[in-house]
């Protein structure tokens, strides 16, 4: 029996990319001091990995599959390949990664023309796949705090949404010395966003002004006080969302050709951390190809599109100005990991080809449609995974994708979290900067079965009765 334990460990660094500065692994950084630019993390003694044969990378990850130690059930199954510096002792595990695969149901794997399958993501603890990234963030910073003897450090973060809520989680669970708070615009959030870190005791803080000014506030926090940030620049969240690629590749018996995946590209850390993870399997030969990949942006947030949509050589990188947008995780005009994409993007095409990454634009109405479409025949979709359905069709369209091949769509929340869309969608009551109509065949609302007063009017065996008959003439049943 293969011993499952890690037994190989590495030393990391971050990197810049604005500067090329090197910094170690055990201080604790947002962004480069020198420069200000975003990180990502190297692990210096990569090489030694090659030292095991990819055959036997293999039957490790398989033999985790079936272990039960803590330790390595969720995204640290792949320990060596996302951060072999950190001690199994504080390895954080909340049930995160692993999600399901599940092939669309054949009537609509029918209506859209080719095999695919959905990884529900919304799977994950909090519900998004940010616990991917806050299960490394975390277990990084324990392990940061038990070296240094630190008896507390505040973990803060700027977001009304799946962030805060993933963060709250993990540091309420790992408790001292670690300690929540999450910074909001006052008056902007809903309830709902609000009740993630409300109900896991994070220190929720408001500030008035809009989301980009609390932004600023925890940056310059995080520059002059021992806070660790946990937005979108922290380099650990990176490494724990390159799990996404190693567990497409083991759940497709490391058969990766053919196969194409549909991201949804917000701050674009998610895009960046699958392709480094494809990358890295490539690298060790646990692939021998690398899958292609298309980011999908709406046409109300898509600045990497338009990026990437310019020939090679007139491409200017333009921050756009958002639109109102159903994919609301995404709705990001200036993606900090913009700079870590256009490294990523220009490695995995030398290693793939120009096909292997690309950015496809989707409408509102489209993003709409296709996840009530997707939810309709048994999927669990939000408004991402729904945009990343609509990208698969404009790219069948395209004919940047063939019916020969199949595809894997990431569902990045649970469905659950975007139920105001869908509302608003079976309401017809949209506000016109969406410019969604609804679809009626697949607006769904209740119908009353009998007026209200009906149920005064009538003794309870009669109303049963009434109600019953009202039933089976609706839904033309016939007697037996
Ligand atoms: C954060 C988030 C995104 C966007 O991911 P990026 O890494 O910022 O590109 C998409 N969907 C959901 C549900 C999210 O929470
Ligand atoms: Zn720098």
């Amino acid at each position: 029996m293969t011993d499952v334990f890690p037994t190989l460990r590495g030393r990391m660094e971050y990197v810049c990319l604005g500067c090329d500065a090197r910094y170690p692994a055990d201080s604790l950084l947002y962004t480069c001091p020198g420069c200000g630019n975003v990180f990502l993390l190297e692990t210096i003694d990569f090489h030694k990995l090659k030292e095991r044969s990819a055959a036997d990378w293999r039957a490790l990850f398989d033999a985790r599959a079936a272990s039960r130690i803590t330790a390595l059930r969720g995204v640290f199954r792949y320990y060596e390949f996302i951060a072999p510096v950190l001690d199994a002792q504080d390895i954080v595990y909340l049930g995160e990664g692993i999600t399901p695969i599940v092939e669309a149901a054949p009537a609509l794997r029918d209506q859209i023309g080719l095999s695919f399958a959905y990884k529900n993501d919304g799977q994950n603890p909090s519900a998004s796949f940010k616990d991917r990234g806050m299960a490394c963030a975390f277990s990084y910073l324990k392990w940061l705090c038990r070296r240094n003897n630190w008896e507390e450090v505040l973990t803060v973060c700027a977001s009304t949404g799946d962030t805060s809520a993933s963060a709250a989680l993990y540091a309420a669970y790992v408790g001292a010395p670690l300690k929540s708070v999450v910074l909001l615009p006052a008056g902007k959030v809903t309830p709902q966003q609000l009740s993630q870190p409300l109900g896991s005791g994070a220190t929720v803080l408001e500030l008035p002004g809009v989301f980009d000014d609390c932004m600023k506030v925890v940056e310059h926090l995080a520059e002059n006080y021992r806070v660790a940030l946990l937005n979108s620049k922290n380099s650990w969240r990176i490494l724990g969302q390159e799990s996404y690629a190693y567990e497409t590749a083991q759940w497709h018996d490391w058969d990766v050709v053919d196969l194409c995946l549909f991201v949804p590209v917000g701050n674009a850390g998610n895009i960046t951390a699958i392709m480094s993870g494809f990358l890295k399997l490539h690298e060790l030969g646990l692939v021998t190809n690398l899958p292609r990949i298309f980011g999908v942006q709406s046409e109300h947030a898509d600045p990497v599109y338009r990026y990437y949509a310019a020939p090679a050589l007139a491409r200017t990188w333009q921050p756009v100005r958002v639109r109102p947008s159903v994919a609301q995780a995404a709705m990001i005009g200036n993606p900090v990991s913009f700079p870590r994409v256009r490294k990523l993007a220009e490695r995995y095409i030398a290693a793939g080809g120009e096909k292997a990454f690309q950015i496809i634009q989707v409408r509102e109405q489209e993003i709409m449609d296709a996840m009530l479409k997707a939810n309709r025949h048994g999927h669990i979709a939000c408004t991402q995974g729904g945009e990343c359905l609509a990208g698969l069709v404009n790219a069948l369209a395209l004919g940047l994708v063939s019916r020969s091949e199949r595809a894997l769509l990431d569902a990045t929340a649970h469905s659950l979290k975007f139920a105001g869309f869908q509302e608003l969608y079976f309401t017809d009551a949209f506000s016109p900067e969406y410019g969604i109509t609804p679809n009626i065949d697949l607006a769904n609302r209740p119908e009353a079965l009998l007026p209200r007063s009906a149920r005064n009017e009538l003794e309870d065996a009669a109303y049963t009765r009434k109600a019953a008959e009202a039933m089976a003439k609706l839904l033309r049943l016939s007697p037996k």
